[in-house]
């Protein structure tokens, strides 16, 4: 389905990133996964080893490595078609005890972070007059969520992004949009304490916590060629959480 595609996953060590990267491999394309550390990134090649791609290291804050990693995958494989941004990070904490750097931190590595990667590759995609760019938002983005203004800051500012850009290069053959997340059974959430993952569960219609391989579905789907209309949308994959 996406042989001949180009995939660049930020934040593909583990959890929804690995699972998006495997699943855009198994569609065809050439995955590129990136790690914040060299060992990630070998963890990430190891994973796709039966597939065409590899794992790289980059920190999604740092501009002049996004830069030389952009260049070393056009090198390698040719310009980036399908981007997802996944990198993310939370720092929970009431406002009243936030931190400039928890404020910082996590605006920069959910929010700043998908305006660099998407301007790093806009250029090849216009030229080319396709590419997909799909961006990992969070339920929390919508509902909120106490302990978490940063995160939900981010992942809100995130869905205002996506329409705007949708909105600037439609007309290129470039479609940009969110995938909203409820909660996901990782290690981001298996950090939270067994009653608040109890509680969560009771808001959640479909009555289970979600899987990675149910956001690597709607990722697959959002950078196929039959999602070519849908563009500047949220999708959420939740099991009904929103509405509940
Ligand atoms: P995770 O903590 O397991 O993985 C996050 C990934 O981001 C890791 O690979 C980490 O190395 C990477 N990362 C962090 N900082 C980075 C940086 N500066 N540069 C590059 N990579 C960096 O989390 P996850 O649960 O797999 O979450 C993935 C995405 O999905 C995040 O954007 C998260 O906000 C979002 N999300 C998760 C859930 C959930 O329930 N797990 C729900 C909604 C949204």
């Amino acid at each position: 389905m996406l042989e001949g595609q180009v995939a660049l996953v930020t934040g593909a060590s583990r959890g929804i990133g690995a699972a998006i990267a495997l699943e855009l491999a198994k569609q065809g394309a050439i995955v590129i996964g990136t790690a914040t550390t060299e060992s990630g990134a070998t963890q990430i090649s190891q994973a796709l080893n039966a597939h065409k791609g590899l794992g790289l290291a980059l920190d999604v804050n740092d501009a002049a490595q996004v830069e030389s990693v952009l260049k070393n995958i056009a090198t390698q494989f040719g310009d980036v078609s399908i981007l997802v941004n996944n990198a993310g990070i939370t720092r929970d904490t009431l406002l009243m005890r936030m931190k400039d750097e928890d404020w910082d931190a996590v605006i920069a590595t959910n929010l700043t972070s998908v305006y660099r990667m998407s301007q790093a590759v806009l250029r090849p995609m216009m030229k080319a007059r396709q590419g997909r760019i799909i961006n990992i938002s969070s339920v929390v983005g919508h509902m909120g969520n106490p302990g978490q203004a940063n995160y939900a800051a981010a992942k809100a500012g995130m869905a205002g992004f996506t329409r705007s850009l949708a909105a600037e290069v439609g007309s290129r053959g470039i479609t940009v949009n969110c995938i909203a997340p409820g909660f996901i059974d990782t290690d981001m959430t298996r950090e939270l304490p067994e009653a608040v993952r109890e509680e969560l569960l009771k808001r959640v219609p479909a009555g289970r916590f979600g899987d990675v391989a149910d956001i690597a579905a709607a990722v697959s789907f959002l950078a196929s060629a039959s999602a070519g209309y849908i563009t500047g949308e949220t999708l959420h994959v939740n099991g009904g959480m929103y509405m509940a």
